[in-house]
């Protein structure tokens, strides 16, 4: 599928203005619509609810968006529940779906109400052990090991991940939730990654339908919510076709009505902690050509670095890349289009075909709206950049400034007299 950018080159033009790249920008409309859509293709269950995984886009303004199509938050982290709290998704709401977790963030999950996903056995005593009891509603996090297979071959290896319970741990820990008074539970699993496929959810969810069934029997326990997790994913290549929602929606439905409905359990709860579905394609990085490059490659050297867009540096992952105005371009030019660190991974594209590029050209990289901006750091006293919304007016909003050199020197201990000598005054 052809990819767009949601933006021209005249409309940065006139954003940059007041904005200087690099930049986030988010697509409300997008957004808005793709929740949309996610709702009603899960509308067939009742209890039906997204907690959007926080960790993808950590930005208030647009968890609040989503939390208008009914979402509520997957937290991993205090940090994360603290602002899940502020931004007014509360109690309910909030999944804690953590692992290795502190011992203050079970106490502010507990706290806030949340519902907790423990993702080790040995965490039913830990978390006794902090808050005095359990709470009355949990949920467990379930690794079947070995690798996770659809028809056309291996999606994963979840017997490499660090996450969740065995089988067996999993039968037992419900028995011992039930023995400690819980009254309510739930049973989630992730076991593969950005899945473009629309086959990954009915799949994981049969395999959890079937251990709901067998844990009924062992244990008495019914389940009241299974959480489906994230790792839907999204066509990062213009030749992968996305995965379609409704069909995905339907499917879960199908294996639903054949495994849980014959077992009693037709009241159960579907949940998905959905990140890159719900954001990724509606977030771009926009940067700025500053340098070309002529030496034993064709370098384009551009003002955004591996801290604002870290995938292609740390997995090697392909974003797209718009070159803002030259859309109709033939791309009769290869090129390495490289940031500014001191790294030579700092690469958002490796020997890619695009249009002619020249210094000033404004370059949209795709898909930046999860896990982009959200995994920066301050390598090479780099800032992370400011993050914008496109409003479904066109009117522009900032959601988050830019770091500046202030925010960098803020962390540290009294090095300079002078300054801070006159700072306390
Ligand atoms: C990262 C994460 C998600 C979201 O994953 P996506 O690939 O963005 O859908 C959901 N749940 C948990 C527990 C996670 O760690």
């Amino acid at each position: 599928m052809e990819k767009k950018a949601f933006v021209t080159k005249e409309m940065i033009e006139e954003i940059v203005k007041k904005y200087p790249t690099p930049f986030h920008i988010y697509d409300e409309k997008g957004i808005r619509e793709n929740a949309k859509a996610l709702k009603e293709a899960f509308s067939w269950n009742k209890g039906y609810k997204e907690f959007f995984a926080v960790k993808a886009t950590p930005n208030p303004f647009l968890m609040k968006i989503l939390h208008e199509y009914g979402c509520g938050s997957d937290c991993s982290s205090l940090t994360e529940l603290m602002l899940s709290d502020a931004a007014g998704i509360t109690g309910r709401d909030i999944m804690f779906s953590s692992n290795d977790t502190p011992a203050e963030d079970f106490e502010l999950a507990a706290k806030l109400g949340a519902t907790i996903n423990l993702d080790d056995i040995t965490h039913i005593d830990f978390l006794e052990g902090i808050l005095g009891r359990l709470p009355k509603r949990l949920s467990l996090r379930y690794n079947p090991g070995g690798v996770f297979k659809i028809s056309n071959g291996i999606m994963d290896n979840p017997g490499d991940a660090k996450y969740g319970l065995t089988t067996e741990q999993i039968f037992e820990a419900y028995g011992i939730l039930k023995q400690k008074g819980v009254e309510e539970f739930g049973l989630h699993a992730f076991l593969a990654s950005n899945t473009v496929t629309n086959d990954y959810y009915p799949m994981l969810a049969k395999q959890l339908f079937e251990l709901a069934v067998q844990i009924k029997e062992k244990t008495g326990v019914s389940l009241s919510f299974i959480n489906l997790s994230g790792g839907v994913g999204i066509p990062y290549r213009p030749e992968q076709t996305p995965n379609d929602i409704r069909i995905i929606g339907e499917g879960v439905r199908k294996v639903f009505e054949e495994v849980l409905v014959p077992a009693g359990l037709a009241d159960v709860a579907i949940y998905t902690e959905l990140g890159r579905f719900m954001m990724g394609p509606y977030g771009m990085l926009v940067t700025k050509v500053i340098h070309e490059k002529h030496t034993h490659k064709e370098y384009i050297g551009v003002d955004a670095c591996a801290v604002n867009l870290m995938r292609p540096a740390m997995y090697g992952a392909y974003h797209h890349i718009t070159v803002l105005g030259k859309e109709n371009e033939p791309c009769d030019h290869t090129y390495d289009v490289t940031g500014s660190l001191c790294e030579n991974n700092d690469k958002f594209a490796i020997d890619r075909q695009l249009p002619k590029i020249d210094i000033g050209d404004y370059l949209a990289i795709h898909d930046t709206g999860a896990h982009g901006f959200s995994m920066g750091y301050n390598y090479n006293g780099k800032l992370k950049s400011a993050e914008l919304l496109l409003k479904e007016d066109g009117s522009v909003q900032l959601i988050r400034r830019a770091q500046t050199p202030a925010d960098y020197f803020a962390t540290f201990d009294c090095f300079d007299e002078y300054r801070c000598l006159t700072e306390k005054k």
